[in-house]
């Protein structure tokens, strides 16, 4: 029998007694005591009375008490401990009311894609512990504050008070990587999809609020795995967003991607040592479109490998023309995104497509950046062994930024390390600039590696590296990114500048 039937019976079992033992001892205890037939009456009356207000009270407690452990359980969802949506409701309306001026209130909704089928693939049991998970991480990547529910089956909302300048881009991506995380870890494959909508912005009530989320997150469920805003203006800039990855692609697939050279700079004999190839988008109609802008989208559809493939084609068809390989040119780095490192597949495609190239592989230098951003850091380490046996050799681009790992070094002999451009552009003001440029440079020289400083600028910046004992340079004062008929006259050029100290 249901154990809430049990102690409902046990309750009223005892009740029964205590109120038969009541009545038959008091009754008794009446009759014995008083004398008088009207007086008997009269206290028996105020007996009974005295019964029903104490019965009264006694069910008051208990309805009372149980009301408050039927909105407990409302308020709570039973699988995953979160806030169920009533109470969810509750609690963003009161922090609306409570808002101070100059904040605002972020509502996410997310929503694991194709839910349906994913719990017939997993098993209901699976599917409960893969929520339970969901539940724990959201919780934990929410901002300190926020408010967590689970409002249906596989739908998530959280809410945080926010100051105006927070990103919440960044944020939702923190989500939307948080997922994928917990996905490969409990090795299920899913994705999800995420609404957003911000108060004031996108409504100034709970309810409006949450319609806007809502009306974001089937945006985001058409494509699936994806971030939706409401805001109409990001609605748009992601319909752009579509139109250059279109574009992007269609510039790849005719090789209208252009090369340029950007030259690197012996400290000791001031000549051109090496040189940087950089990937050029002219868009027939936008004009220039900065690396910055379209590698970041190709690293997120997986487009790098093409561009690099294409890169290298380009440099070598280009530097098979010319006599610059080996003298001047000691080197030719090319960029390639971390993402592509985390391809195992693709790398080894690119490796062959190189290594295809006899006469320009021994020269060419890769440059890695994000090095955080290596998802399996052993895997990596194993394939830049590979490539650099192949005789390829390796550089950690945009060092001492918060996005390299210094572990890299331990586990990895690197051949070079590129200082970051922040740190000389701030070479001359910022004392702790320095001081990082100067134990980066010791470092790497202890190491016994190449150490190359980017950006320069000046001819201060110049003076200061050569005097830290940096050993190569690159930046617009030496040498702007050009094309290769322009570095063969510039290698020349350089052979007199007077500008440069040689
Ligand atoms: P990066 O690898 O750090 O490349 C150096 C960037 O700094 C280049 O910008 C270059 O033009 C710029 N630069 C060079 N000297 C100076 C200077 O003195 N001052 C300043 N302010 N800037 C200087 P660019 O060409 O716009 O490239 C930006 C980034 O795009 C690169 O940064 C690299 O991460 C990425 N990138 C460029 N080409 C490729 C490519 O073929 N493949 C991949 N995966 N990424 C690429
Ligand atoms: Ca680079
Ligand atoms: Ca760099």
């Amino acid at each position: 029998m249901d154990r809430a039937v049990i102690s409902a019976l046990k309750v009223s079992l005892i009740y029964a007694g205590f109120a038969a033992l009541w009545i038959l001892f008091s009754d008794i205890a009446v009759n014995a005591l008083i004398d008088g037939e009207g007086l008997r009456t009269l206290v028996q009356t105020y007996k009974g009375l005295g019964f029903v207000t104490i019965t009264a009270l006694m069910l008051l407690i208990l309805v009372y008490r149980s009301g408050k452990t039927l909105q407990k359980v409302n308020d709570v969802d039973s699988l995953t401990g979160l806030f169920s949506l009533n109470m969810f409701i509750r609690s963003l309306a009161m922090a609306i009311d409570r808002k101070k001026p100059g904040y605002r209130i972020v509502l996410g909704y997310l929503d694991v894609d194709n839910f349906k089928s994913l719990n017939q693939r997993l098993g209901y049991e699976r599917a409960d512990i893969f929520l339970q998970e969901l539940a724990i991480g959201i919780r934990n990547v929410s901002l300190p504050g926020s408010v967590v529910a689970r409002l249906h089956a596989d739908q998530f909302a959280s809410f945080s008070v926010i100051e105006s300048d927070f990103d919440v881009e960044d944020h939702a991506l923190a989500f939307q990587r948080f997922f994928a995380h917990c996905a490969k870890r409990l090795d299920i494959d899913a994705t999800c999809s995420i609404g957003v909508a911000i108060l004031p912005d996108d409504g100034v009530s709970a309810k409006e609020l949450m319609v806007s989320a809502t009306e974001a997150l089937n945006v985001a469920k058409q494509t699936g795995n994806a971030i939706q805003f409401h805001d109409k203006s990001l609605a748009e800039k992601a319909m752009k967003r579509r139109q250059m990855l279109l574009e992007l692609r269609e510039a790849i697939a005719s090789e209208s991607l252009k090369v340029v050279y950007q030259p690197k700079y012996d400290l000791q004999t001031m000549s051109v040592s090496g040189a940087e190839v950089l990937v050029r988008w002219i868009h027939p109609v936008e004009g220039f479109i900065p690396p910055d802008v379209f590698i970041p989208l190709a690293e997120e559809v997986g487009l790098t490998s093409a561009i690099s493939k294409l890169v290298v084609k380009k440099v070598s068809e280009e530097l098979d023309d010319v006599d610059l390989l080996g003298d001047p040119l000691s080197h030719v780095a090319i960029n390639i995104s971390a993402t592509e490192f985390n391809d195992a597949a693709e790398m080894r495609a690119l490796t062959s497509f190189i290594l295809e190239k006899p006469s320009l592989a021994p020269f060419i230098r890769i440059e890695i950046t994000e090095t955080a951003t290596l998802s399996n850091m052993k895997n990596s380490v194993d394939i830049i062994s590979r490539l650099q046996a192949s005789g390829l050799t390796f550089s950690i681009d945009d060092f001492g930024t918060g996005y390299t790992s210094l572990a890299m070094l331990k586990d990895l002999t690197v051949d070079e390390i590129k200082i970051d451009r922040s740190f000389v552009a701030e070479l001359r003001e910022d004392e702790r600039s320095r001081t990082i440029v100067g134990a980066i440079i010791a470092m790497a020289r202890s190491f016994g590696i190449n150490i190359v400083a980017e950006g320069i600028e000046t001819a201060e910046q110049l003076a200061l590296l050569q005097e830290f004992g940096c050993l190569e340079a690159q930046g617009y004062f030496l040498g702007r990114p050009m094309p290769i008929h322009e570095l063969i006259a510039h290698i020349e050029n350089a052979k007199t500048r007077k500008d440069i100290a040689h």
